[in-house]
């Protein structure tokens, strides 16, 4: 059985201003993502009940929710679809385990120190950083899902084939699910832009998260002879799976050479300083610290950088500009 996909369009209140959610219909239906609010778009749930009956659907004909991944513009609404449908609902396998709080606040409060943020910016990054976690938390619980993917693992919803593919580097849980020909791909690759390297963010294995991202895009490339079309999470639909893979992945290394260009041009930077010194105007820290602590931790792997932690914070040489 061959699937039809419509794509339903959200308005979403920051930067890329839209996300898309997909119903795949086959025998039955499928929803990819449900995302945005609280507070993304407070006319969210009205949308995305106009996205659905614009092509002939409610919430209650859905078999099942496939979430790419816990951030709340793609599964702010997942609790809505379950309530008026009882969905089956989709997801990596570790977002079926609790989460504890009290772990992440320590992580965090220890790994903000270390980029180089102190004082009240410091409180307000943990701050932040947690309320996304409680809010991530809240709005898809460990309980909310019923089927834990794995890696590679196949299953059958609305009579259809598709497969989870671990794609971490945006975010540590995310899956892209395959259909066919057809690659459901979340944050994981975008045509016009590459998502932000959240991964795991303020915690253990904050520096190897280029290091995932390079992998999650090999196995993308891998794909891309297979793969028909491509519906990303923003942006618009991919024809070219393979020149997608291809635009992040040089996005990933221009990143990784402005990093190592600013950063050669500091005495002994952290990971804050090189952010700063990086980011346009309009662009805010609280986000883009992420990519940079990523490519800091990347260069001092391939032994580009050195660095040491002194009084909690970490700063890094260039050793070789
Ligand atoms: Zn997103």
């Amino acid at each position: 059985m061959e699937a039809d996909v419509h794509r339903l369009d959200l308005n979403m209140k920051w930067s890329p201003g839209h996300v898309a959610a997909y119903l795949v219909e086959g025998d039955g239906l499928a929803l990819v993502d449900a995302g945005v609010a609280p507070d993304g778009n407070q006319d969210g749930e009205e949308e995305l009940r106009a996205e659905f009956e614009a092509v002939g659907h409610g919430f209650e004909d859905v078999d099942a929710v496939l979430v790419t991944h816990p951030h709340l513009d793609h599964d702010g609404y997942v609790r809505e679809v379950v309530k008026k449908s009882n969905a089956t609902v989709y997801a990596y396998e570790e977002v079926a385990e609790p989460v504890d709080i009290g772990e992440v606040e320590e992580n965090a409060r220890e790994k903000v120190r270390e980029a180089g943020i102190v004082g009240e910016a410091a409180e307000q990054a943990v701050e932040r950083w947690l309320d996304g976690v409680r809010k991530n938390v809240e709005l898809l619980p460990a309980e909310a899902i019923d089927v834990a993917l794995s890696d590679g693992e196949t299953f059958e919803a609305a009579g259809l084939g598709f497969e989870a593919v671990h794609t971490p580097g945006h975010q540590k849980d995310h899956l892209c699910y395959a259909c066919d020909d057809l690659l459901f791909a979340g944050d994981a690759v975008a045509d016009s832009f590459r998502p932000i390297i959240y991964n795991v963010g303020f915690d253990e294995g904050m520096f190897g998260s280029v290091d995932v991202c390079y992998g999650t895009f090999d196995r993308l490339a891998d794909r891309a002879d297979e793969t028909r079309r491509v519906y990303p999470g923003h942006g618009s639909v991919i024809e070219d799976l393979g020149a997608a893979v291809e635009g992040s992945l040089q996005s990933l290394d221009e990143l990784i050479k402005d990093v190592r260009t600013t950063a050669a041009a500091f005495d002994e930077p952290t990971a804050l300083d090189v952010t700063f010194a990086r980011k346009k105007p309009e662009q805010e820290i609280g986000h883009l610290i992420f990519d940079n602590i990523a490519a800091l931790g990347y260069l001092e792997k391939q032994g580009h950088a050195e660095s040491y932690v002194e009084d909690g914070v970490r700063r890094f040489r260039v050793t070789e500009a």
